[in-house]
């Protein structure tokens, strides 16, 4: 007989083994009548938690946190945080911790219900979630996993059958979050300002454990500054896959920047359409603060408040303890370039670093910019023209503009409004410059097996992102009517973003000119 999801689901609570400063004992608030409006069966089958018996009814009160079993014990967390720059105490407001999922294998995942109720960290907000902001955390997480790039996951979102009041009466849902954990640098910031070194290195330890066990190993103080340096890498990696891809996460505060080096917090991210590095799409980051551009400087940023709240860790004397961490921080930029160079040459199909190959690289993201390309769209038409499916080369060799243009339009490179504001004939030229060097240079590098260069490119270049205006699109329709099959066949898509199958087509295209810039909210 198989065993139900509930008969399977023993969590563990290893975080409560920390000081009590670090979390508040607290159940969710029942709600009027939960209902199951996606459930990710995939994920569920990973974490080895598939429905089995359990009627779609039965998980909705479940993961409502309407029936849990009397053996959970579900808590919210403490932690603080820089919040654009101002640091302030936080918690978890609005989200409840029901324990640690252990698998067969050993690992451990945090499950959390998002928009579950107040807690004793709610401050003013009523500690619920709509359901529009929960369906766009599930599509967009799940599009970041498609694209192998590290973030929470999402299991299901339960609508709860009663309004929440924002501007507006909305239906309220509830998200299933799998985090590696939900530690954030806004965790150790707090555990540095309110609680004492003791409980701070408790807390430390507790991260390392749950990261990078094989730290402990490490005698005191070493093993601080290594955790120190493993969390900037696995930072300074996640903000290149962002970057490489466009994302914009929108509220880069310390307390959703993970320990774990995944992608949290889904409020107002977007990827970005046109190329253009000063992209903000989140309406409350009016001065830009979290722009693509400064992504790489903000992590640096949230990365240096991290070692400042870890110093009494890393070396007895406060000096000692500056500079070391002086001597971490300062290996960032050069690490990330690594990265964000690997990243855009794999783009490109480049396999040498030369100055050539990198002036190749900086040429087409200047034409990008100057002829608003859409980032995604731009390097999907340079991955299929490795495979002829479109010959790109001959159109460019014969000078034929009027053929180029139309490739351009066909490829969602620009919309037709788009293309009527550019210096075509002088974008036409670049390219075609541009175009033929870089052919040449992949000739050469790939002894003429083009074949070579088209599957590199194809590996990391998604044929599909979560466009925002068909999330957007999407979403109301799915929300007016609570029906979320709408989303079913963009979700599959966004699962597997290096398919090039027909069907993405039809998410490639652009917004209309008139309706951009986007504009995001805080997920509410
Ligand atoms: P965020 O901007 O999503 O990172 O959230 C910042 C803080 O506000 C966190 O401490 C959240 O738990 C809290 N918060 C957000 N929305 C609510 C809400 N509706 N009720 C209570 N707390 C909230
Ligand atoms: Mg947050
Ligand atoms: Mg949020």
């Amino acid at each position: 007989m198989t065993l139900s999801l509930l008969q399977r689901w023993k969590l563990d609570n290893s975080y409560q083994q920390l000081p009590e400063i670090f979390f508040a004992k607290q159940s969710p608030t029942s709600v009027a009548q939960p209902e199951l409006v996606l459930f990710n069966d995939s994920l569920a089958d990973y974490l080895e938690l598939s429905k089995g018996t359990m009627s779609d009814e039965e998980i909705a009160h479940l993961l409502s946190g309407n029936q849990l079993p009397n053996n959970f014990q579900p808590i919210s967390q403490a932690y603080a945080g820089h919040q654009f720059g101002h640091f302030t105490m936080l918690g978890d407001g609005r989200a409840i911790l029901l324990g640690e999922h252990v698998m067969t294998t050993g690992k451990r995942l945090d499950i959390q219900l998002k928009g579950a109720g107040p807690t004793i960290y709610s401050r003013s907000g009523d500690g619920r979630a709509t359901l529009g902001p929960m369906l766009r955390e599930y599509i967009i997480s799940e599009a970041m996993h498609g694209l192998q790039i590290p973030t929470t996951r999402s299991l299901a979102v339960v609508a709860s059958g009663e309004l929440v009041y924002r501007e507006q009466p909305l239906p309220g849902a509830i998200l299933i979050r799998v985090a590696a954990s939900h530690l954030r640098v806004g965790t150790i910031q707090y555990a540095a300002n309110w609680g004492t070194v003791e409980q701070l290195q408790q807390l430390v330890d507790y991260a390392i454990w749950r990261h990078d066990s094989h730290l402990l190993e490490l005698a005191k103080p070493a093993r601080y500054g290594a955790f120190l340096e493993a969390v900037m890498e696995r930072q300074c990696r996640l903000v290149a896959q962002w970057q490489l891809v466009g994302f914009i996460h929108g509220v880069m505060n310390t307390d959703n920047m993970t320990i774990s080096g995944e992608t949290i917090d889904y409020g107002p991210c977007a990827f970005m359409d046109t190329y253009f590095p000063d992209t903000v799409f989140s309406s409350i980051d009016s001065h830009g603060r979290y722009a693509y551009k400064n992504q790489p400087n903000i992590t640096l940023w949230n990365v240096t408040r991290l070692a400042e709240a870890m110093l009494p860790l890393l070396a007895e004397q406060e000096e000692a303890a500056i500079g070391k961490a002086e001597a971490i921080l300062q290996q960032f930029p050069a690490r990330f370039h690594i990265h964000w160079e690997s990243g855009m040459f794999k783009k490109l199909g480049l396999t040498e670093v030369t100055d050539h190959t990198k002036r190749l690289l900086s040429d087409l993201l200047q034409w990008m910019e100057e002829s608003k390309a859409d980032f995604t769209n731009t390097f999907r038409l340079l991955t299929i023209s490795r495979n002829s499916e479109v010959n790109l080369h001959e159109q460019l060799a014969t000078n034929n503009i009027d053929q180029w243009i139309k490739v351009m339009i066909d490829y969602h490179i620009w919309t037709k409004a788009d293309a009527a504001t550019l210096d075509l004939a002088q974008s036409f030229q670049l390219w075609q410059q541009w175009y033929m060097h870089w052919h040449k240079q992949l000739l050469a590098q790939a002894n003429n097996q083009a074949a070579a260069s088209y599957d590199t490119m194809k590996q990391v270049n998604p044929a599909i992102i979560a466009r925002n205006h068909l999330v957007e699109q999407l979403l109301a329709q799915a929300t007016e009517n609570q029906d979320a099959s709408v989303l079913d066949s963009f979700i599959t898509q966004l699962q597997q973003p290096f398919a090039y199958n027909e069907e993405q087509i039809s998410f490639a295209a652009l917004p209309h000119t008139c309706s951009k810039p986007y504009s995001t909210y805080c997920g509410t």
